[in-house]
């Protein structure tokens, strides 16, 4: 049937779409009542769409949370996507003037070059935003290009990139995963120190 000269799913029927911003929590106990109060658990993201109903169909479901972590399962990781890289590093070995200037930063599609005005009405290019850099050395095929444009790396800085997925926030997620580095780190160092005791014990036994 078409309502209103549409079909416009939307418009003909109401509250048909089913999100996750409508899963109510039920505590199981007055305790958890009392301990989550003000604070109910609650899908992350409200607006993720579960299903769409039509005229006559319902959904009855119970669900169960279940807490854990992403060494158990992906399926908990807080992490989709997470990468680093050398922060470019991008610098001439002389200066890049007038035409030249202007097809270097039009040869770059991300925009990395710009161009300033130097004495006596001239142009010049400079670096403006190395970070941009993807590497895709578009700006070094031409000769003249390759021997002045240096695309180096900073060896001692490193680029995160890092998307949550979870209640964690990016930056939380580094912080909490360098802790569990230095936790890892910290573990072994102690099993090889309790060895290198453990074998030094045995050789004083041997000589007694
Ligand atoms: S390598 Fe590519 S992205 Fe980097 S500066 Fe050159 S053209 Fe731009």
């Amino acid at each position: 049937m078409i309502i209103n000269n549409t079909v416009d799913e939307e418009k003909l029927y109401n509250n048909s779409n089913v999100y996750a911003s409508h899963l109510k929590w039920v505590p199981l106990s007055e305790g958890q009542r009392r301990k989550f109060a003000g604070r109910e658990p609650a899908p992350l993201y409200g607006d993720i769409l579960i299903a769409k109903l039509r005229p006559g169909q319902e959904i009855e479901m119970e669900l169960f949370c279940e807490k854990g972590i992403g060494k158990t399962h992906a399926k908990w990781s807080p992490v989709s996507t997470a990468y680093y890289r050398l922060t470019p590093d991008i610098n001439f070995k002389k200066d890049i003037l007038g035409d030249d200037a202007k097809e270097l930063k039009k040869l770059c599609p991300v925009g990395v070059f710009d161009i300033e005005d130097i004495a006596g009405g001239k142009k010049r290019a400079v670096v403006a935003d190395a970070r941009k850099c993807t590497t895709c050395r578009e700006c070094i095929r031409p000769q003249k290009f390759n021997e002045v444009v240096d695309l180096g790396k900073l060896k001692d800085r490193f680029e995160f990139h890092v998307e949550s997925v979870g209640v964690y926030k990016p930056a939380e997620l580094v912080i909490e995963a360098i802790k569990k580095l230095k936790e890892k780190a910290q573990h072994w160092l102690e099993v090889l120190e309790h060895q290198e005791a453990s074998a030094g014990a045995e050789d004083l036994d041997g000589v007694k």
